[in-house]
C-alpha cells in the first residue's frame, strides 16, 4: 500500500530541522500483543497535533523489540505520520541489529535513533553482548557506514549517570555526532537552567547539530521520583514539596504536571528551542492539555519564537 504520506518531500528528520522548530512525540511497544491497540489509540490520539515525527523506544530484549519493528512499520504503512525507531545495543549481536536495520529499511523507514540502552533488569553494568556494539558511538558508525538512515542520539543535560564528569559526557556526545548522529535529543529534564548550562557547554565545544529538548510531564509521583533516580534527573525542591504536598491525590499530580510542563516548554520556545519531544508514555490527556495551553502551532511555529 502507497504511504499516505507519498506526497509530503520531506522524510528525514533532519531536513525538517533546517526548516523549523520541531514537536515530536515518544511512544513505548507492549509487553503482549494484546497491549498494541492501546499504543495506536495514543498515536491516534495525539495525531492531530501534527507532529513532525513520532518514535518508538526499543525495550530490553524479546518480544517487546519485535513491537517496536512491528509499531514504526504499521505507522510508515498506515499512517500520514513520519516515524523514527530507536534501536540499542542490548542484547544483540551485530547481524542481529543489521537484521533489525535492513527490515527497518524494507519497510521505508528512514529515520533511527542510536543508543546503547540501560542494562536489563537485574544487571548493575552494560555488558555487550558477544560481538555486540558497547556504546552508541560504535552503532551509530555501523549505522552510518552501512545504510541511509538519518540518525539521531541521546544527550544529558544534567551529563549520564555514568560519565566521569560534565566534560566526558560532551566529549561522548560530540563524539556520536563525529560518527554520524545529526541531531540530539535530551533526556528528560525539570529545570530548565540544566539545559541551558547543557547547551551552552555544547556550543562552546562545537557542537552545532540541532538539540530538541525531551520533555516527560509528570503523571504520577512515586513513577517520576523513580525516573529521576535513574536517570540522574534533578526535580527541583520546590517541585518535588508541591509533589509531597499533594501526596496519593493523582488528579492533583497530574494537573501540576501540566502546569509546570506548560510553563517549562513556553520558556524553552521563547529561548529559541530547536524542538520539543515530549516523553507520551503511551497517554495523551496531560500532552493535549499542554499543547493547548501553548496554543496551537506554538511549539512549530519558529517566527513567534524571540531571540532568533
Ligand atoms: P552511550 O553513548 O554509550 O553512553 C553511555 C555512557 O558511556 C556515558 O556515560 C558516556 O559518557 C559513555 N561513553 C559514550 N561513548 C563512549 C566511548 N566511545 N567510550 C567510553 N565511554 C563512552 N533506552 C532504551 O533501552 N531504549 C530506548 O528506546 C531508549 N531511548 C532513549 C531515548 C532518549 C532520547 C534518551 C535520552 C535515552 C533513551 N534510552 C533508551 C536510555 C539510554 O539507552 C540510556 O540513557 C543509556 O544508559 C545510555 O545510552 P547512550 O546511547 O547515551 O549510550
Amino acid at each position: 500500500m502507497a504511504s499516505p504520506r507519498s506526497e509530503a518531500p520531506e522524510i528525514k528528520i533532519p531536513d525538517v530541522l533546517k526548516r523549523k522548530r520541531t514537536l515530536s512525540f515518544e511512544f513505548y511497544p507492549p509487553r503482549t500483543r494484546e497491549g498494541l491497540p492501546a499504543v495506536f489509540r495514543s498515536i491516534h490520539r495525539l495525531k492531530g497535533f501534527k507532529p513532525d515525527f513520532v518514535s518508538v523506544t526499543y525495550g530490553a530484549g524479546g518480544a517487546t523489540q519485535r513491537f517496536t519493528e512491528e509499531i514504526v512499520t504499521s505507522i510508515e504503512r498506515e499512517t500520514d505520520l513520519l516515524p523514527m525507531a530507536h534501536l540499542t545495543c542490548v542484547g544483540q549481536t551485530r547481524e542481529e541489529i543489521r537484521g533489525v536495520l535492513e527490515r527497518l529499511e524494507g519497510a521505508g523507514v528512514e529515520n533511527v535513533i542510536a543508543l546503547r540502552g540501560d542494562p536489563p533488569r537485574g544487571q548493575a553494568e552494560f555488558a555487550p553482548a558477544p560481538g555486540g556494539f558497547s556504546h552508541a558511538t560504535e552503532l551509530i558508525g555501523y549505522i552510518r557506514a552501512n545504510f541511509g538512515f538519518s540518525i539521531a542520539a541521546a544527550c544529558y543535560p544534567e551529563g549520564h549517570t555514568e560519565s566521569r564528569d560534565l566534560d566526558a559526557d560532551i566529549e561522548h556526545t560530540k563524539l556520536k555526532l563525529e560518527m554520524g548522529a545529526e541531531f540530539l535529543i535530551t533526556q528528560l529534564f525539570y529545570d530548565n537552567d540544566y539545559f541551558y548550562s547543557f547547551l551552552d557547554r555544547a556550543r562552546r565545544a562545537g557542537i552545532r547539530a540541532p538539540i530538541l529538548a525531551g520533555i516527560l510531564p509528570i503523571l504520577n509521583r512515586e513513577q517520576i521520583r523513580r525516573f529521576a533516580a535513574l536517570c540522574g534527573a534533578t526535580i527541583p525542591p520546590a517541585l518535588d514539596a508541591r509533589l509531597e504536598a499533594l501526596g496519593d491525590d493523582r488528579d492533583a499530580v497530574r494537573e501540576l504536571g501540566i502546569e509546570t510542563a506548560t510553563l517549562q516548554v513556553r520558556e524553552l520556545l521563547d529561548g529559541g528551542v530547536d524542538g520539543v519531544h515530549f516523553y507520551a508514555l503511551n497517554r495523551s490527556y496531560s500532552i493535549s492539555k499542554i499543547l493547548s495551553n501553548l496554543g496551537g502551532g506554538r511549539v512549530q511555529d519558529r517566527g513567534a519564537a524571540p531571540g532568533e
